[in-house]
C-alpha cells in the first residue's frame, strides 16, 4: 500500500455538510447512465434541491464556504455520474442566482426567494453561436429600448447571434440572457435580463424558440439548448440593474458602486467563482479517478520473476505516478484551498477583486484543469485493463474536457494573461529590443519577441508567433500561483510538504 495516495480526503462528518452529503446520496442511483435518465428526472432532481433550501440561491454571497462545498461534494460524484448534475447545479446557483445577486435589486432577489420555495429553474444564457469562447467579448444579441412601449425588445438579429450551449435551457423557467443594450440608438454593451422563459403550463414566452444541441459525448442527463428570440418584450425591471439603470423617461445611467467597472465585468465576477468551482472539481475528479485506479491496483497481484507476486501498484511506473499525481493535486488543492479563503470576505462584501487576485484565478483554472488531464491521461496508460471496465471512472473522462472550455475557456484565458502581460512590458519598456532568453529572463524575452512581432505585423505576427503566446502564458501561471502561495504554504516543499515550493 502507497502513502501518497490521491485520493480525495475525507471531508468532517456533521453539520450542513452531513445532511447535503445525505440529500445528494441518491444521484448515483437516480442518474445511473444505465437508466438513461431523462432531462425531466435530472430537471426534477435539481428541482428538489433547490427546494430543499440546503443551498441558498444567495450563499455565493451570504456563505461562500457553503457554496463551494456543496461543488466540492458534488464533484465527488462526478467518476460516477458524469458533468450533467454537477454543471445543471453550478449553472443555477453560479451563473443564474449569482448574477442576479451580484448584479440585481430587491425585487430581483425576491424572484430568487419565491423561486427556491417553488423549485424553480434557471439558466444563464451568455455563450452565442458565433462568438464561442469569445462570448462575452462579442455579444450580439441585442436589447433595445422602446421608448413609446416603454419596454425592452430582446432580439437575436441573425444565426450566429443565436444562444447556444445553454445548460438547463429546455426545462428553465426563468434565464438570465446576457444582451447587448441599446438605449436611444446609442450602444451601451452586454447588460443581463432576467426574464421567465416558460410559464406554469410549460409554454415558452412569446418570441422565444430554443431546441436541444443533441446527445453528448458525456452528460446526457442535461439538456443544452440554442435559443433565439424574435423581438421578445421584456418590461423596464428586467434589466439587472444596480450599476447601470434605464429610468422611466429613457435615461441610461450607470449607478455609484460601479466604481468605473464595467457592467460586464460585473457580470463577470460570476465567472471568477465559476472558474475556483470548476479548478477544483477537475482536480477533485483527478482525485477520485486515481484513488479508485490505486484501490484496484493494490488489490491486484502481479507476475513477478522468482515466484514473488508484488501488487500492481508495486509496479514502478505506476507507483511513480501515484507518488507524482499524489502531490501535484495535494497542491493544487491547497492553492484552491488558498483562493477560496482570499475569495470569501469579498464575496460577502461585495467587492471586485483585484486585477492580480483574477490573474491567480485565471492561472488556477488552466493550471488544474491541464494537470488533471495531463495526469488522467498517463493514469489510463499506466493501469492496464482497469481503464477499459465500466464502472471503473475512466469512461467519464471527458469531465475533464467539459472544465476546460467552461466559465472562460483556457486558451482564451492564456491569450489574455499574454497580451495584459506584453502590454505591461510595452509600457515600461517602449524601445525595448528582443534579449537573449538568460539576459532579463525567458518571461522578458518573449514579452520582446512578441512586441517586435506586434510591431512589424500587428496580428497577424501575434497570431504567427502563438507557439510564444502560449509559452509565455505558461510562465505566467506558473509565476502568479507561485506568488500568491509564497507565505501561504504549510512547510518546506509546499503544502505536501515533499519537492520543491512551486506548484505544478
Ligand atoms: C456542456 C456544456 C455546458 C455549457 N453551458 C453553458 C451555459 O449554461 N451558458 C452559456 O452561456 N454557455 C454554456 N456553454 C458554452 C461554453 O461555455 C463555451 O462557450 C462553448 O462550449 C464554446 O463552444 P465552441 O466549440 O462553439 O467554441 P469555439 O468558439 O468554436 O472555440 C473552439 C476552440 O477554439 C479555440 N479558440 C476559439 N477562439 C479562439 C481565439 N480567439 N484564440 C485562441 N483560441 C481560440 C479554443 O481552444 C476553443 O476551445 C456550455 C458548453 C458545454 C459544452
Amino acid at each position: 500500500m502507497h502513502t501518497s495516495s490521491a485520493a480525495a480526503p475525507a471531508a468532517p462528518a456533521g453539520g450542513w455538510e452531513a445532511s447535503f452529503r445525505a440529500h445528494v446520496a441518491d444521484l448515483p442511483e437516480t442518474l445511473a447512465p444505465q437508466r438513461s435518465p431523462s432531462h425531466a428526472v435530472a430537471a426534477g432532481r435539481m428541482r428538489k434541491l433547490v427546494q430543499s433550501g440546503l443551498v441558498r440561491h444567495t450563499d455565493v454571497r451570504d456563505d461562500p464556504e457553503r457554496f463551494f462545498g456543496a461543488h466540492a461534494v458534488l464533484s465527488e460524484l462526478a467518476t460516477r455520474i458524469g458533468p450533467g448534475f454537477g454543471i445543471r447545479f453550478t449553472v443555477q446557483f453560479n451563473l443564474f442566482a449569482g448574477t442576479i445577486v451580484a448584479t440585481g435589486e430587491a425585487g430581483h432577489l425576491e424572484l430568487l426567494e419565491r423561486m427556491q420555495q417553488r423549485g424553480q429553474l434557471g439558466c444563464f444564457a451568455l455563450t452565442e453561436r458565433l462568438a464561442g469562447v469569445n462570448s462575452g467579448l462579442v455579444v450580439e444579441t441585442v436589447a433595445e429600448w422602446d421608448a413609446q412601449r416603454a419596454c425592452f425588445v430582446l432580439h437575436t438579429p441573425h444565426d450566429g447571434a443565436a444562444k447556444n450551449w445553454i445548460s438547463q435551457g429546455t426545462v428553465a423557467d426563468y434565464a438570465v440572457v446576457v444582451a447587448d443594450l441599446r438605449v436611444g440608438g446609442k450602444r451601451r454593451g452586454p447588460h443581463a435580463f432576467v426574464m421567465q422563459i416558460r410559464g406554469e403550463s410549460g409554454a415558452l414566452a412569446r418570441g422565444v424558440s430554443l431546441g436541444d444541441m443533441g446527445d453528448k459525448t458525456i452528460g446526457n442527463d442535461l439538456d443544452n439548448a440554442w435559443i433565439r428570440f424574435d423581438r421578445v418584450e421584456l418590461p423596464r425591471g428586467a434589466l439587472l440593474s444596480r450599476y447601470a439603470a434605464v429610468s422611466a423617461e429613457g435615461n441610461y445611467a450607470t449607478r455609484p458602486g460601479a466604481g468605473g467597472v464595467a457592467n460586464i465585468d460585473m457580470i463577470g465576477q460570476r465567472l471568477y467563482t465559476g472558474r475556483i468551482v470548476i479548478a477544483e472539481s477537475a482536480v477533485i475528479f483527478a482525485q477520485s479517478l486515481f484513488g479508485a485506479a490505486q484501490a484496484y491496483s493494490d488489490a491486484k497481484r502481479v507476475w513477478a520473476p522468482g515466484g514473488a507476486q508484488p501488487t500492481l501498484s508495486d509496479v514502478p511506473q505506476l507507483a511513480a505516478l501515484y507518488r507524482e499525481a499524489g502531490a501535484r493535486l495535494l497542491r493544487l488543492r491547497e492553492l484552491l484551498r488558498a483562493l477560496r479563503g482570499v475569495f470569501g470576505p469579498l464575496l460577502k462584501e461585495g467587492t471586485v477583486p483585484p486585477a492580480s487576485l483574477v490573474n491567480v484565478v485565471a492561472a488556477a483554472k488552466v493550471r488544474c484543469i491541464e494537470t488533471s488531464i495531463e495526469l488522467c491521461h498517463r493514469l489510463k496508460q499506466e493501469v492496464g485493463s482497469f481503464a477499459l471496465m465500466a464502472g471503473s471512472g475512466f469512461e467519464r473522462i471527458d469531465y475533464l474536457q467539459c472544465c476546460k472550455f467552461a466559465e472562460g475557456d483556457s486558451r482564451i484565458l492564456m491569450q489574455k494573461m499574454a497580451r495584459d502581460r506584453v502590454a505591461a512590458f510595452r509600457k515600461q519598456q517602449p524601445q525595448q529590443q528582443p534579449q537573449a532568453p538568460g539576459a532579463a529572463g525567458e518571461e522578458a524575452w518573449l514579452c520582446g519577441r512578441l512586441l517586435s512581432a506586434l510591431a512589424s505585423q500587428g496580428q497577424a505576427g501575434w497570431d504567427g508567433a502563438w507557439e510564444d503566446v502560449y509559452r509565455l502564458a505558461d510562465l505566467l501561471v506558473q509565476r502568479y500561483m507561485d506568488e500568491f502561495m509564497e507565505g501561504r504554504v504549510a512547510g518546506p516543499g509546499g503544502a505536501d510538504g515533499g519537492g520543491g515550493g512551486s506548484i505544478v
